[in-house]
């Protein structure tokens, strides 16, 4: 997969990509990252990527030239892509809507900043608006690395063991049940003696009524989901 990311600020995203799985995958060309300063694809002597929202109102907004100049760019360099824009009004990212993007061969993530975008960049320029969560931060860059991160996890042989990702959390809409290691008795707790069995009928059904059972506690709502889905 390869992924474009338009920002204004280029230098969050060196860090979180330069280490553990997500370098590997990397290294290992099976995720191609590029980050493009918006400013490249703004016009004029001053570069403008942002003015005063029409109507009045605090702040700045991006403006929509250099966004659609730089997708425009972008897919006739590297062929088409599905857009991103990262905003909180957009689809929830979910572990679904993850998986359902790892098999696009090409993304560009636009990364919002200020007050926002201008409108017709959602309406007329991105395939899809995504937000990570009912909350909003000062800009995209953090959600375009959270993006990047739960996709590349569903890419084949990003993760060593490939069941890893199956057993995770939300995968089968639980979360996942209580993991352990060694010592087995440390300051005085116990592991569950299942664990310890060899038996791993009995191991596979503990973890399916652990994982139920917190997800009834913790996340009903995925629990009254599932039991919708199969009604
Ligand atoms: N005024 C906007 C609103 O109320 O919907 C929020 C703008 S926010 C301060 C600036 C940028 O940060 C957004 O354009 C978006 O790219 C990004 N952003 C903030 N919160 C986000 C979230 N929860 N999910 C995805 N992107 C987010």
């Amino acid at each position: 997969m390869r992924v474009d990311v338009l920002t204004l600020f280029p230098g969050i995203f060196s860090g979180p990509l330069d280490h553990s799985i997500l370098l590997k995958a990397r290294e290992a060309g099976l995720l191609t990252i590029a980050v493009h300063d918006l400013r490249e694809f703004a016009e004029g002597k001053h570069r403008v990527t942002d003015e005063p929202p029409l109507g009045g109102g605090g702040g700045m907004v991006m403006k929509p030239e250099p966004i659609f100049a730089g997708v425009e760019a972008l897919r006739e360099r590297f062929g088409p892509g599905k857009a991103v824009l990262l905003s909180p009004q957009g689809e929830t990212l979910t572990s679904s809507l993850a998986r359902r993007l790892a098999p696009e061969e090409h993304l560009i993530l636009i990364c919002g900043r200020y007050e926002g975008v201008d409108q017709r960049v959602a309406d007329h320029l991105a395939d899809l608006e995504v937000s990570i969560g009912d909350y909003v931060l000062t800009g995209g860059e953090l959600p375009a690395l959270v993006l990047i991160d739960a996709v590349a996890r569903f890419l084949p042989g990003v993760l060593g063991d490939p069941m890893a990702s199956t057993r995770d959390s939300f995968e089968e809409g639980l979360l996942e049940a209580p993991q352990y290691t060694r010592p087995r008795l440390f300051r005085g707790h116990a592991v569950p003696e299942v664990l310890l069995s060899g038996d791993h009928a009995a191991v596979e059904e503990w973890r399916r009524e652990e994982a139920l059972r917190r997800t009834r506690e913790r996340r009903p709502d995925l629990v009254t989901r599932i039991s919708h889905k199969g009604s």
